[in-house]
């Protein structure tokens, strides 16, 4: 294969994805690549595209079940410098779809910029964060949001900017594309107001998820009006589990892993879950985890 030839030196063979996953499950990677600049990306995804390789970004590893069965998918995770840089210019600030979220917040509060601190404690780059929208009950990172510059899967390089890019739930459009960069624009806020703010919003968001030693993932999106958490354990469904994959008894909308879990046990548990609910209350659930 000519991308194994051209790009020997970044592409590694055979890659185990459960070490860069929270759940810690999943099967081999049949190529994976960690690009040192954005042309580098540029150039692998332009000659996986030529031969017609699939593509899949890989970004904290947050939201994400891998499955055992191995994909022929060209694997990119975006770590090298050049791919999480953070820069600050006033109110504006450019980030690397790689950069962690957590950087890019204790970053912004120190400066005094405000919009992004009560998102603190929710894990993964600002890549994963875009593309799903992620959030808490009082905002998301899509409201502030004001451009982001996407390679498709041809290697062509897009920028996009707010009102056009579309956040809803837990979603955006940015699904089939790899979030390069992105560009927010944010509120002028005094330092210490905004890190005692930081602050609180973390012990809040430490109470109402499993400790950060376990491993464990959001289950499903809430439905409009209730939380998933809720109609788990309206469901009686809080502690259900399927071989060494069970919902948090504690915190029913996270899934918990153990031992040797296999990703198996944890998409019958979900579809366990989705059936009793429906049945119960015909709301239809739908998965939070991105499954590979
Ligand atoms: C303990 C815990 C608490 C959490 N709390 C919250 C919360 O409060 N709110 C919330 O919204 N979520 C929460 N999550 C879920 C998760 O942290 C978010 O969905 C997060 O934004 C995922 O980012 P990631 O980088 O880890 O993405 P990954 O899990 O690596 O990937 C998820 C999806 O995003 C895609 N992706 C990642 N990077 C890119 C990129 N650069 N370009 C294109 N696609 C990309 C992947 O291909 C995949 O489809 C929580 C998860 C855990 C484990």
């Amino acid at each position: 294969m000519k991308l194994l030839a051209d790009f020997a030196h970044l592409i590694r063979e055979n890659e185990p994805l459960a070490p860069y996953t929270w759940l810690q499950i999943g099967g081999l990677a049949r190529y994976f690549a960690e690009p040192t600049t954005v042309a580098e990306l540029q150039q692998l995804v332009r000659a996986a595209h030529k031969e017609n390789l699939p593509l899949r970004v890989l970004g904290g590893g947050s939201n994400l079940l891998v499955q055992e069965s191995q994909s022929d998918a060209l694997v990119l995770h975006l770590a090298a410098a050049d791919l999480t840089a953070i820069k600050i210019d006033g109110h504006k600030v450019t980030v690397g779809g790689g950069a962690k979220l957590s950087h890019v917040i204790s970053r912004v509060v120190g400066q005094g910029l405000a919009g992004l601190e009560h998102l603190v404690g929710i894990p993964g780059t600002m890549g994963g964060a875009v593309v799903g929208n992620a959030g808490v009950v009082n905002g998301d990172i899509g409201s502030h949001v004001v451009r982001v510059t996407t390679l498709d899967k041809a290697g062509q390089m897009v920028a996009r900017h707010a009102p056009a890019l579309q956040f809803s739930y837990r979603r955006s459009d940015l699904e089939d594309v790899i979030v390069v960069e992105v560009e927010l624009e944010l509120e002028g806020g005094d330092v210490t107001e905004l890190t005692r703010r930081m602050q609180n919003s973390w012990i809040v968001k430490r109470a109402g998820q499993p400790p950060t030693n376990q491993r464990a993932a959001i289950a499903f999106v809430d439905p409009s009006g209730i939380s998933a958490a809720e109609l788990i354990d309206q469901a009686g469904l809080k502690g259900a589990a399927e071989g060494e994959v069970s919902l948090s008894s504690q915190y029913p909308g996270y899934i918990v892993v153990s031992g040797n879990a296999t990703s198996t046990q944890v998409l019958a548990l979900l579809d366990r879950v989705r059936k009793a609910v429906a049945l119960r209350t015909g709301i239809q659930l739908q998965s939070h985890l991105r499954i590979w």
